[in-house]
């Protein structure tokens, strides 16, 4: 049972505009998030090892983000609004709450555009909505020219095999199910593709599972993947690196070694390793013909 809290902003504005995810101002109509996945960077002690225990619902957003998006529109701010950077719009609360669908009304109504991430196939849901922010919003200056659509949808993948996303992402809808809601999405006209955010080391980065990330998500139609390596933070119960290592100890005990060689002195993969990666990401997307970013 979620708890309902009260917050006082709803719109956050981006210091910066992410050349990934293109962010002006994001969105989280949760706290929390109930996907669990164990690699998520917010997992910490606020949330614990079961995270769906700890997701609140913030039952004031639609009052405040009325106020917050009336006032930049008025100041012509216009950007893409991001939802979904700190949990997943599509909850399964989200089928009752409608808080996502509210969200997506208000920024209909003062025409922002919207960048929606999700691993989740309640989006379809809203595609009416979203169809029409395509048609009404107002792109900012600094991508009027590199872009025409203004619904962006990215689906988030560590994986494209259920059995590694039953273990990594434990509450989250399998990963087939996200390919098949990906090619409807973009059969229904809109900018879609993936964010391999992160891809899991010597599971899911193999030359062989990385082919087969690509080759699925051309199959699907994605007109983009952006890949990321991991990072892994913590040393309590429900860090990710905590839960990252007991799922290897327990599923993949072979790799403990590894793992620990690399992140018990450091968060981050080596500085080789990210410069290999980045090569064969951009051999596959040459490849595949599937751009790494959103805009070029
Ligand atoms: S869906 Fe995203 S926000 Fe939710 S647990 Fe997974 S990585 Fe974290």
């Amino acid at each position: 049972m979620a708890q309902r809290i009260q917050v006082k902003s709803v719109l956050n504005k981006a210091k910066q505009t992410d050349s990934w995810f293109l962010d002006g101002y994001t969105i989280n109509p949760y706290s929390g998030c109930s996907f669990n996945c164990l690699y998520c960077y917010i997992r910490g002690s606020k949330y614990g090892e079961h995270m769906e225990e700890k997701v609140s619902i913030k039952e004031n957003t639609m009052e405040i983000l009325e106020k917050q998006l009336f006032n930049r529109a008025k100041k012509q701010e216009f950007a893409f609004v991001v939802i979904g950077s700190a949990t997943d719009p599509y909850l399964h609360f989200e089928s009752e709450e409608k808080l996502t669908r509210g969200i997506l009304e208000l920024i209909l109504k003062h025409r922002f555009p919207a960048h929606i991430v999700t691993k989740s196939e309640l989006i379809t849901r809203d595609f009416d909505l979203l169809e029409e922010i395509n048609k009404v919003a107002i792109l900012p200056m600094n991508l009027a020219h590199k872009m025409d659509q203004k619904v962006v949808v990215s689906f988030s993948f560590s994986s494209v095999d259920d059995t590694v996303g039953k273990i990594f992402e434990p509450g989250a809808p399998l990963p087939s199910l996200r390919l098949k809601t990906l090619e409807t999405t973009v059969k229904n006209g809109f900018l879609a593709g993936v964010s391999m955010m992160p891809t899991i080391p010597f599971v899911s980065d193999t030359t062989e599972s990385l082919n087969q990330m690509f080759s699925a998500f051309k199959q699907h139609g994605a007109h983009y993947a952006m890949p990321s390596t991991i990072t892994l933070f913590g040393n309590s119960r429900g860090d990710s690196k905590t839960m990252m290592f007991r799922a290897i100890e327990k599923y993949y005990p072979h790799l403990l070694e590894k793992y620990k060689k690399w992140f018990d002195q450091s968060d981050y993969m080596p500085a080789y390793y990210n410069n290999a990666f980045n090569k064969k990401m951009k051999e596959l997307s040459q490849e595949f013909n599937l751009p790494l970013r959103i805009v070029q």
